[in-house]
């Protein structure tokens, strides 16, 4: 029989006697249950989270700093058992577990070190004012199925830091993992400051409508953000979202073809294309298209999609069934369009799990659903461009704002393009790289608010400012 797991609630590990089934996504096979949790799970989780909140609001940063030190080595600890587990329930291969377990773990102990100081706004004989952040309370995280520890780790530590308690809710496809850290931190984050929680989609509304919930960190779809903003506006409760993206990719002409073509491969497939952040759009200098598409199509031959468990695999399955119709639906779609394939384009498919071949399509038009929205799949549609007026024109045409990517050897040509793009992250040469110290979150439809370093931690506070009036007479 599959392993039941238990939630993390007022510091105890619980069931309640009702159980979903949780698959590996590359067997279809049951590999784990997990509480169903519905109003009265939630309200025990929250009054816990309440009274924790009593006394951790008081403590000292460097309290909360140890708390938070304590989740990065019990999570480097057990790295191990954690990056199979995460495999088994998510499908990415096991050297992009390991980075995700790791990078939380790098990720906790890094925003350990921030701390939200006072602000002398006025120090005179007048008056003394200052600006205190203080948190807001009791935070609801609700987390997508992509990045199941490193989305959960970047709520709960901030909201630890600042001085909150939460309740985070995992998605119901990738609660395995997260549920064998809340077993390893139970003893280190005193009871009631970290809650865990697992139910179908139905409990995030609950949590968002919540009323002793003072903040909802959401990272998830467009679609699902739109719902929480609604929910939300019930009690004006704080929001920040991290939604979807269908992030530009510009290549200029001076770009080294075949070192850019790896690069720009993995920051499309990685993780079998399901990440925010990843190149869902790649606009080529036409003087250098031909090569570099016929580039990326042969390294792209060389990469084998599998099992994640499997060594040698380098693109695992789509990690569930709803999105793995989706993806297909897109290339389908492209298909019945007539858009030509450089690689892929099947859509008959049979055997287990949720594996999409590696797609490669060579210049549809902009309009193309499969360009159009978000793919989130090992889709890549190439696109050929002539100035740079007219790639950035294309590329900030489109309803999301989450990242965008600029290859050149000319890096200030490169800011220089960075800086029109209007999204909140734009890297040049490089990809996916998120610093701890820096804030990350989207424009437009990709969401608003921000996470990671200190605009990240301000957001689970909000500022009250003191003022002393020196010379008064009382
Ligand atoms: P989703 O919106 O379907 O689900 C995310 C979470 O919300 C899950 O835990 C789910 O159970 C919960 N949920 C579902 N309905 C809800 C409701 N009505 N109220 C409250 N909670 C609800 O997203 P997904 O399919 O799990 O994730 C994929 C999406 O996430 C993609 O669009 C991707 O771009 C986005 N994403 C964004 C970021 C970012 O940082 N911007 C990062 C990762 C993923």
């Amino acid at each position: 029989m599959a392993k039941e797991y238990s939630n993390l609630i007022g510091g105890e590990m619980i069931t309640n006697g009702a159980w979903m089934d949780v698959l590996n996504p590359a067997t279809e096979e049951v590999i784990g249950k997990v509480p169903a949790c519905g109003k009265d799970e939630l309200d025990r989780a929250v009054a816990a989270a309440r009274e924790a909140f009593k006394s951790w609001r008081k403590t000292s940063s460097d309290e909360r700093a140890k708390v938070a030190q304590g989740i990065a080595a019990a999570i480097k600890e057990n790295a191990d058992e954690l990056f199979r587990l995460l495999t088994a329930e998510q499908g990415k291969p096991h050297a992009q577990a390991q980075q995700e377990i790791y990078g939380a773990a790098g990720l906790a102990a890094a925003q350990s070190t921030l701390t939200l100081d006072d602000v002398i706004n006025q120090d005179d004989d007048e008056r003394l004012s200052r600006t205190r952040r203080v948190p807001v309370g009791v935070v609801g995280g609700i987390v997508p199925w992509n990045f199941p520890i490193m989305m959960a780790i970047q709520k709960i530590v901030p909201a630890l830091i600042s001085g909150c308690t939460i309740v985070l809710k995992p998605s119901p496809f990738t609660p395995l993992t997260t549920l064998r850290i809340a077993e390893l931190i139970k003893d280190v984050a005193p009871a009631g400051t970290v809650n865990i929680i697992t139910g179908e989609d139905s409990l995030g509304p609950l949590i968002t409508e919540h009323e002793d919930i003072h903040k909802i960190t959401f990272t998830g779809s467009t679609a699902t953000g739109k719902k929480i903003m609604e929910g939300a506006s019930r009690d004006l409760k704080r929001i920040t979202l991290e939604l979807g993206g269908n992030d530009a990719s510009i290549v200029l002409p001076d770009a080294d073809v075949e070192k850019v073509a790896e690069q720009l491969f993995w920051s499309t497939f990685s993780n079998a294309g399901q990440i925010c952040v990843a190149a869902k759009r790649i606009y080529i200098h036409e003087d250098i298209y031909d090569d570099l598409s016929k580039a990326i199509a042969e390294y792209a031959k060389n990469v084998v999609v599998g099992d994640g468990s499997e060594q040698g695999t380098g693109v695992g399955p789509i990690q569930n069934k709803k999105q793995y119709d989706r993806v297909l639906e897109l290339i389908q779609d492209a298909k019945d369009n007539g858009y030509k394939f450089l690689l892929g384009g099947d859509t008959d498919l049979s055997g287990t799990g949720y594996f999409v071949p590696l797609t490669i399509l060579d210049n549809p038009p902009e309009d193309a659903r499969i360009v159009a929205e978000e793919q989130f799949g090992p889709v890549m549609p190439l696109m050929k461009f002539s100035s740079e007026d007219e790639v950035i024109e294309r590329a900030n045409n489109s309803e999301y704002g989450l990242a965008g990517a600029v290859w050149t050897k000319d890096t200030d040509k490169g800011v220089a393009i960075a800086e029109q793009l209007e999204t909140g992250t734009v890297w040049v040469n490089e990809f996916l790289h998120l610093s701890p110290f820096a804030p990350f979150g989207g424009h437009k439809q990709s969401g608003f608010g921000a996470e990671y370093g200190i605009d990240g931690l301000k957001e689970f506070t909000y500022p009250q400012v003191i003022t002393v009036k020196r010379d008064a007479v009382v």
